[in-house]
């Protein structure tokens, strides 16, 4: 290099080219070398800030701007560990919106969104400053909120705060919202593991099985978790998988109970009741399955399977019995319910004129108009609609007066009071002459005994049922009582030897 420097300022002879070209390649390259240097550098920090970004986007949910299910787990424990340090508890508030989905197909989901959003903030104003707030997907928000185990009274008052808050009118563009919500709290104390992400899950889980019996009792309301709600939610669980396993593997059957001619004493026809032929539980009752079937969405299938064999079975019956068939507020839900019934009558051959539909009077709430072109529809078909449990349901007189029911049937409760003598008879009269004015003929149901038929068979035109006649039976039990009352189809009586044999066992439900 020195040589080379005297060399260009004339004070020694011309310089080696050879040296000059390699001292000017590496000029180049320390200078190629700084270049790349820089813009590696940037490259890396604009990596690390677009991976900051990402990991913050991971850890927040972008509509709220809470945590998500999968940050809160590690914050908490963070929370909780420092809470038990000092001697306090951690609480964990579940909050579920009630009816959300209503908001949402209602009013659209931008409209869902601000609710949420709002929700959020009026929950965040309310909270103390180090509690932490998740959004756990959906309309589910969680709270961790740090308290001193003797005064548990704080965290419910707390949680009542939160729900009065969020009650109060949501504006979203003119539109009015109200909300409620189900609150599950479960806490810290007499946790003996350390605190790590898997037991902040566990507490939220916990928070979710009160959350859910807070919906279960009405929604609208709080509940602390109790060991004994982690066994029915187990219990609970079971019975669902339990419905839908049966249901693809046959185990729901058709029962029957016999409907009467009061004045003449005749058969008219039989109402199916629902049994379900559990391998574990033995033979389960509607009022167990029906709901929870409703609930998970599994009740329109089930039916339709119940409704195919009893069609089957009642081809066999004299065909001048009727069949009746009680149909879930559910299914009166679904606007093509008609053409489907219709599809399964046709395809079974049955005559719609010997189908009697029940529809309680609870599904008229829904909603009269669907209900009413319904009713007209099916009618329209020869198919028979009754209401059932009627008395029960609130429903008014100028909706049933709107509504063409071929048919009432009084709720056995009140039938019942008949026991207790005239104010029970009062009752009955009363309904009884209610139905001769909109025109409708009635069915009593519930007749458990003599005297009560027999005040019955007084009060005229009436048909009837219950356990005076016998319990619902399954249907081979019914086609040996019509084999002995010579009520088979036609072509059944004169083979009966093709009649199955009654399956011995306990089969009164
Ligand atoms: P429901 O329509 O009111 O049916 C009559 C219920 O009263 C039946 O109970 C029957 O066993 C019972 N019962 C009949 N006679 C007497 C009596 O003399 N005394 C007393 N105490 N009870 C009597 P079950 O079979 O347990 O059915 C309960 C309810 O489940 C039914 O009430 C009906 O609403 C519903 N259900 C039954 N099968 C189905 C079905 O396939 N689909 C739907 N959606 N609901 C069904
Ligand atoms: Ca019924
Ligand atoms: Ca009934």
């Amino acid at each position: 290099m020195p040589k080379l420097v005297s060399a260009w300022r004339g004070l020694t002879e011309q310089p080696d080219v050879l040296l000059t070209n390699a001292l000017l390649l590496n000029i180049a390259l320390i200078l190629l070398g700084w270049n790349r240097y820089k813009s590696m550098n940037t490259e890396l920090g604009e990596r690390r800030r677009s991976e900051e970004e990402a990991r913050r986007l991971a850890q927040i949910d972008p509509l709220t701007d809470c945590y998500n299910r999968r940050s809160i787990a590690p914050a908490m424990a963070e929370l909780l560990a420092e809470a038990e340090s000092q001697g306090r508890a951690l609480a964990v508030i579940l909050v579920d919106l009630d009816n959300f989905k209503q908001v949402n197909d209602l009013n659209g989901h931008n409209t869902g969104d601000a609710v949420l959003t709002e929700t959020s903030e009026r929950m965040g104003d309310i909270l103390p400053a180090d509690a932490l707030l998740a959004r756990l997907g959906g309309d589910e928000f969680a709270a961790a909120v740090v308290y001193d185990p003797v005064m548990p009274g704080k965290i419910e008052h707390l949680a009542s705060l939160l729900i009065e808050r969020v009650a109060q009118p949501i504006v979203v563009k003119d539109t009015v919202i109200e909300i409620t919500m189900s609150v599950g709290i479960a806490s810290s104390v007499n946790l003996v593991e350390p605190a790590d992400a898997e037991v902040s899950t566990r507490l939220i889980h916990k928070a979710d099985i009160a959350m859910y019996q807070a919906k279960k009792q009405g929604k609208n309301r709080l509940f602390w978790f109790e060991p004994a709600m982690e066994q029915e939610l187990r219990f609970r669980n079971e019975l669902e998988s339990g419905i839908r396993k049966g249901i693809a593997k046959g185990e729901f059957v058709p029962f029957y109970e016999q409907q009467i001619d009061l004045e003449t004493g005749e058969l008219v026809g039989f109402e199916m009741l629902a049994r379900w032929l559990s391998p574990d539980m033995g033979i389960v009752g509607p009022d167990i399955f029906i709901p929870i079937a409703e609930e998970i969405g599994v009740v329109a299938e089930m039916s339709e399977k119940l409704m195919q064999q009893a069609f089957e079975d009642a081809k066999r019956w004299n065909p001048r019995l009727t069949l009746s068939v009680n149909i879930s507020p559910v299914q009166m839900r679904d606007p093509w319910f008609a053409q489907k019934l219709l599809k399964l009558l046709l395809q079974h051959n049955f005559p719609p004129s010997r189908l009697d539909i029940e529809i309680t009077e609870s599904a008229l709430h829904d909603n009269v108009g669907l209900v009413r072109s319904m009713i007209t529809s099916l009618r329209n078909q020869g198919v028979k609609v009754s209401l059932d449990d009627f008395g029960t349901g609130y429903a008014s007189l100028s909706q049933l007066r709107s509504l063409p029911f071929d048919r009432i049937k009084i709720d056995r409760s009140f039938i019942r009071e008949l026991n207790t003598g005239e104010e029970g008879s009062n009752l009955v009269d009363a309904i009884i002459s209610m139905g001769n004015g909109l025109k409708m003929p009635i069915t009593a149901e519930g007749i458990e005994n003599e005297v009560v038929l027999e005040m019955l068979r007084k009060m005229g035109g009436l048909k009837g049922q219950g356990y005076h006649y016998g319990r619902p039976e399954p249907a081979d039990e019914v086609l040996t009582r019509l084999h002995n009352s010579g009520l088979l189809s036609g072509s059944e009586t004169r083979t009966s030897d093709r009649l199955p044999r009654p399956i011995v066992g306990n089969r009164a439900v």
